[in-house]
């Protein structure tokens, strides 16, 4: 990783940029590649002493780039600014990500469920063709540059104090990240930085997040088995949310993409002291009335075979045994002995478990933030602050999250495209020194 040769306060930048992760290392390097044939100095100041740690853990160490396919829908964010994900998604796409990728000599593949993955399998090979990238366009990356405090300095740029001095910079562009996974160096420090220059922040919540369930569930008797299963969330009774997808279970309680990508809505309503209840239902897309109808037609063509392995028809058998046992129905009871009472109470667990949710597995776990900085605070087209002219806030602090699948990595690189190109335009367009710090 490239030391810096000045930093004693001294030196000026025309860019500098906070953090070095997906989205602020896209960001320099799209900066830099359109000021290519300036001078424009572009740094890029990190807290940590090796950069990349979120890229390396990402897809389970294989980095999941983007997905196939990526909507709006995709997206949540706490003050429901749709159309800003909608324009900044459609400035960089998903096939943007491809190409852009294939020119740093990155192959992707696609897999099954549509996202996509480097073909070498590994998170290492993103990290090193994005700091390669940023090695040849001579943006240095400045680790253990913790950055502390951005102030405006009188119209002309800002003052950017780091752990290791000050650097005055024209302009800044944000990217410190969330509060997810805070050992990797986002430690939700940025939002401090951003307040400090006139922006809100909402509140923040873990996304992307296992749950962990009451012991008297049957969860951990569980641990490794995984279904499909249709989970709806209620928020003051009424359903907020409702996904398919595969469900696992653990000692802890649930996890799963199902459940990482629900956790959002259950976390923001608990914090905010909402009552909120999550239900499965095991027979996705059955609801209660078909599914008793149907179990009713099973029993009566199979009326001797256990219980348990009738159910295992359509859940895993496992399952079946615990859910009876919930019930207080033997498992190895015939199944024609079913009475209609203990249908019925068989038919609602199979088809809308209350979870005993009792809190989520936290940061340490979460893989993205719920809320950061509202959108409407952001120039879609550039990612300038409309507060304070000359920085920029991109990538995960800003108050949008994707479901799990690829999704937060291309608002990663959308948002530092734009806010790299629309720096590095911001001296093209005055010619030398763009109005900036100002409120
Ligand atoms: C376990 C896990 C797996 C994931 N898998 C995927 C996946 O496969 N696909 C996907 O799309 N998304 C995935 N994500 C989410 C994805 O990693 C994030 O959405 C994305 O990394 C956010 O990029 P970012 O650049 O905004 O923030 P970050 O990646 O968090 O980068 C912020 C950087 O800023 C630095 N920083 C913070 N504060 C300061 C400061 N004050 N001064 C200087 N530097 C600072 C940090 O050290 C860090 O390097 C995963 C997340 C986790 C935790």
């Amino acid at each position: 990783m490239c030391r810096p040769m000045h930093d004693d306060g001294r030196d000026r930048v025309d860019i500098a940029i906070v953090g070095a992760g997906a989205a602020g290392l896209a960001a320099g390097i799209f900066a830099a590649e359109a000021a290519a044939g300036t001078v424009l100095r572009i740094v890029l100041l990190d807290s940590a002493r090796t950069i990349g740690a979120k890229i390396l853990i990402s897809g389970g160490g294989r980095c999941n780039v983007t997905h196939e396919s990526v909507h709006p829908e995709d997206f949540s964010s706490l003050c429901g600014t749709k159309p800003v994900i909608r324009n900044i998604l459609a400035a960089f796409t998903e096939r943007a990500t491809r190409e852009w990728f294939a020119s740093l000599e990155v192959e992707l593949k696609r897999e099954e469920s549509g996202k996509l993955f480097p073909v070498t399998d590994k998170a290492r090979t993103i990290l090193k063709a994005l700091t390669d990238r940023c090695q040849a366009l001579k943006v240095p990356i400045w680790t253990q540059h913790r950055v502390l405090e951005v102030h405006p300095s009188n119209g002309n740029g800002f003052l950017v104090l780091h752990e290791q001095g000050t650097l005055p910079a024209r302009l800044v562009i944000l990217a410190t990240g969330g509060k997810s996974l805070p050992r990797s160096g986002s430690d939700g420090h940025g939002w401090k930085i951003v307040q400090g220059l006139g922006h809100k922040v909402t509140s923040t919540y873990p996304a992307l997040v296992p749950l962990l369930l009451e012991d008297r569930l049957f969860h951990a008797s569980l641990t490794g088995l995984s279904q499909q299963t249709e989970v709806t969330t209620l928020v003051d009774g009424k359903v907020v949310d409702r996904r398919s997808g595969s469900l696992l279970w653990t000692h802890f309680g649930v996890s799963g993409p199902v459940v990482m990508d629900t956790s959002r809505f259950w976390t923001i309503a608990h914090a905010d002291g909402k009552p909120v209840e999550v239900r499965c239902n095991f027979w996705p897309g059955v609801n209660r009335e078909e599914a008793e109808r149907r179990l009713i037609e099973q029993v009566k063509g199979r009326p001797k075979l256990a219980l348990s392995k009738l159910l295992a028809q359509q859940i895993p058998e496992r399952l079946a045994e615990a859910l009876c046992r919930a019930c207080d129905i033997d498992p190895e009871s015939k199944a024609g002995q079913l009475g209609r009472a203990s249908r019925r109470t068989l038919v609602e667990a199979l088809t809308g478990l209350v979870l005993p949710v009792r809190r989520d597995r936290g940061w340490n776990y979460a893989e993205v933030t719920a809320g950061g900085v509202p959108l409407e605070e952001i120039n879609f087209r550039t990612m300038e602050s409309r507060i304070r002219p000359g920085l920029y806030l991109i990538g995960e602090m800003l108050d949008c999250d994707g479901r799990i699948g690829g999704f937060n990595f291309q608002w990663a690189w959308a948002t530092g495209y734009l806010a790299g190109r629309g720096a590095a335009a911001a001296f093209a367009v005055s010619g030398q020194t763009p109005q900036t710090g100002g409120p």
